[in-house]
């Protein structure tokens, strides 16, 4: 199945028919446990918190996704960070970008924080800062790129470098290119992280997590702490999750596409002084996102002339981008960092101006997102 195209890996690797009836579509295994044919003789399946043939078919289909061996799925995006940050040991510490989601640096500095974990946060776009700056015990970089919601790219190949040349390993949140655009495996990291409530699963329907690795080690502690400290999801909800992203690369392609017009229409509005999208040549890290992504995604922010009053007046006129946080689904959201998605990242180095908007482009007709926001810039 390796030598197959992305789209086909996406829809058939480890989604054969189901030996017993044939049904093409991997059944939503809705049990907690699995009968045995003797004692401690089962058929590779014992209690649903350790494993479910439903969850193995979605590992199986997002490790190809991400050229990996290994994958495991998990409750959020947040509870798989958890399970990554759960190799450290008091006295160690993580680097991450000085731009990290809100919810990884809530994570990071308050819950491993507390528990004798150093961190620390950089700005990831110059590797060799942190290569003459290396904290002492650092045992893991954490990436993101883009980055939310200021769209920084990091050049993920640089940054391993740096990592590995110190003894540490290099985590790379996805979330925002999904597989289909980067395979950061393929550039150095070690792990790669997903939240795939966002693009993976692409509908707005369901919260979940997953984490690709090469490493068997990475991935024998990955299953240890699911299974010991419980961050599983249902059936139902990882069914929903396979479904959306067996349409990944034409939904992609399609949010590459409407973004790009958005990009052209923000870019020559009266009413905005900055667009940030990697896309743009004027974009500080348009080179290292051109050599790592096939395409520069749907997310676009961009800042406003007039403040933040401006800003919030546009956010509030939109009608058919809805206001709403999260990102990475069908329909088109917009929303205010500064006074929604970035509050989980208080104490946090990163200030979010406040006349930044963000959007997730969707994949409606490009025509009516382009009126939509046509009339919302009216409001600024
Ligand atoms: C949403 C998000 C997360 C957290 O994932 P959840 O599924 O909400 O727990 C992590 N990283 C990024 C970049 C995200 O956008």
């Amino acid at each position: 199945m390796t030598s197959y195209g992305f789209s086909t890996r996406a829809i058939h690797v480890g989604q054969d028919p189901e030996p017993i009836t044939g049904a093409v579509t991997v059944p939503v295994f809705q049990t907690s446990t699995f009968a045995q044919d003797a004692v401690g003789k089962h058929k590779g399946y014992e209690y649903a918190r350790t494993g479910n043939p439903t969850r193995t078919a979605l590992e199986s289909a997002f490790a190809s996704m991400e050229g990996a061996a290994f994958g495991v799925d998990f409750a959020s995006g947040l509870a798989a960070e958890d399970a990554i940050l759960r190799m450290l040991e008091p006295g160690d510490h993580v680097v991450m970008g000085n731009d990290a989601y809100g919810g990884t640096f809530r994570l990071i500095s308050k819950v491993f924080g507390r528990a004798g974990i150093g961190w620390s946060a950089s700005d990831l776009t110059n590797p060799s800062d942190l290569a003459e700056n290396w904290p002492e015990n650092t045992k893991l970089v954490w990436v993101e790129t883009p980055t939310n919601p200021l769209l920084t790219v990091v050049d993920i190949e640089a940054v391993a470098e740096v990592a590995h040349a110190n003894g540490a390993m290099l985590v790379v949140d996805n979330t925002f290119a999904t597989p289909y655009l980067q395979q950061p495996l393929s550039h150095g990291a070690d792990i790669v992280v997903h939240s795939t409530t966002k693009y993976l699963g692409g509908h707005s329907d369901t919260v979940g997590g997953f984490v690709a690795t090469n490493d068997g080690e990475v991935d024998s502690h990955l299953r240890f702490i699911q299974n010991a400290v419980g961050a599983v999801r249902g059936p139902w909800d990882v069914y929903l999750t396979l479904r959306g992203a067996k349409t990944l690369a034409v939904r992609m392609d399609r949010h590459n596409d409407n973004a790009a017009a958005v990009v052209d229409l923000l870019s020559g509005h009266s009413a905005v002084s900055t667009v940030l999208y990697p896309g743009l040549e004027s974009h500080p890290g348009h080179a290292a996102a051109k050599k790592q992504m096939s395409g520069f995604g749907g997310m676009v922010s961009f800042r406003v002339l007039g403040g933040r009053d401006a800003a919030i007046r546009i956010i509030e006129a939109a009608e058919l981008f809805i206001l709403a946080e999260s990102l990475g689904a069908v329909e088109s959201l917009i929303e205010h960092p500064g006074a929604m998605t970035h509050l989980s990242a208080e104490g946090s180095p990163l200030e979010v101006p406040d006349d930044l908007v963000r959007l997730s482009v969707g994949i409606e007709d490009v025509s009516d997102l382009l009126a939509d926001l046509e009339h919302a810039l009216g409001a600024a």
